[in-house]
């Protein structure tokens, strides 16, 4: 009988010790999309689902890279088609076309040989002259991808995923993980976030906006659950020409050069990684006005703009988690969508 209750006692205190305990908790920092990541994952086959994740960003990576002449891509764009296209290329490729109407053809994936001109794939960065760009630009635009036999692009058309990419590697990422029965995780991909569910203790994951003009500090911060959170700034990839100014990659389809329309940041919170990437490098594109207005007309969409002038435009649905940090704590919020 004694036996009977000691052992039982033992089994108490186990379950008690069990459920007191941290959750089992895996991260690992990897190098892709020519970026440094930090994912990390919480609960039961955390290692091996953080594993797969890993894997399957390193594979949209392969798929997706300009720069890897054996890309699917790249395929498409020496090539000018791809008869049977993967169905995340054709997924990507659709997305990005359909997008082009939605912002005004703000995100045009069809800039990739304007971005060359740049030099921003490749480490010859260059300013092109006005001539150039022109020449480049008269054959881009979204009517030139078609779809019949798979993807086809008219002659000189060349597509470029740079835009959407890591938003798309972190939602697959992030469906890996759920696959796996993960219910808490954080993948920090550079400008992009991908969250799932809440933190091991249920509360929200606090997500801080960097500040585009001075890197080590926060604009503020957010509070969310099981969403994506991604950034578009100047400041991610840039170079200083010859005449001494700042050049970066997020490109006005307009005129062919680095966007320059009031926005230094553009940070979009939804539910699809894909949709969040896409769409901060639109707004950050269209400007403080267009963007503002695009925001009033889709109160389903959640952002946070940052302008040159320090000012913080924020919409409705995200302003309740919002918490403005350092320099920005006096900053007035204009209250959007
Ligand atoms: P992000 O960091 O998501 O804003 O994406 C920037 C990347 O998207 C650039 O490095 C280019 O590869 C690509 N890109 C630049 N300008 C545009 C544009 N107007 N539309 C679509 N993609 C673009
Ligand atoms: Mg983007």
């Amino acid at each position: 009988m004694k036996i009977k209750f000691a052992l039982i006692a033992a089994m108490i205190v186990t379950l008690i010790l069990c459920s007191c305990s941290q959750p089992e908790e895996y991260s690992m920092d990897i190098f892709a999309m020519d970026t440094y990541m930090s994912l990390m994952a919480y609960g039961r086959n955390s290692e091996k689902a953080l594993e797969e994740a890993a894997e399957e960003i390193e594979k949209t990576e392969e798929l997706l890279s300009v720069t890897r002449p054996d890309s699917e891509i790249s395929q498409l764009n020496e090539n000018g088609f791809l008869e049977n296209p993967s169905d995340d290329m054709l997924y990507l490729v659709k997305t990005g076309v359909e997008l082009n109407g939605e912002v005004d053809g703000a995100f045009d994936i069809t800039l990739y040989p304007v971005i060359q001109a740049w030099g921003f794939t490749t480490e010859s960065k260059n300013i092109p002259t006005e001539e150039t760009l022109v020449g480049l630009l008269s054959d881009t635009g979204v009517e030139r991808v078609h779809f019949e036999n798979g993807i086809t692009l008219d002659d000189n058309t060349k597509v470029d995923l740079g835009g959407i990419a890591k938003g798309y590697a972190g939602k697959k990422a992030a469906d890996i993980l759920k696959q796996y029965g993960i219910t808490s995780a954080l993948l920090n991909m550079g400008g992009n976030i991908q969250t799932i569910g809440a933190k091991p203790d249920g509360s929200s994951w606090k997500i801080g906006i960097k500040d585009p003009q001075n890197e080590s500090s926060l604009v503020g911060s957010v509070e969310i659950i099981d969403k994506a959170v991604v950034t578009s700034g100047g400041y991610e990839r840039f170079f200083i020409g010859d005449d001494g100014k700042r050049y970066h990659h997020i490109i006005d389809p307009k005129t062919g050069k680095p966007a320059e329309n009031g926005i230094i940041s553009a940070t979009v919170i939804g539910d699809d990684g894909t949709l969040c990437d896409a769409l901060s490098t639109s707004l950050y594109i269209m400007g403080t006005e267009k963007a503002s207005e695009y925001l009033n007309a889709h109160s389903e969409t959640n952002a946070i703009l940052v302008t040159e002038d320090r000012t913080l435009y924020i919409t409705r649905g995200i302003e309740p988690v919002f918490k403005p940090l350092n320099e920005y704590i006096n900053t007035t919020i204009n209250v959007i969508g």
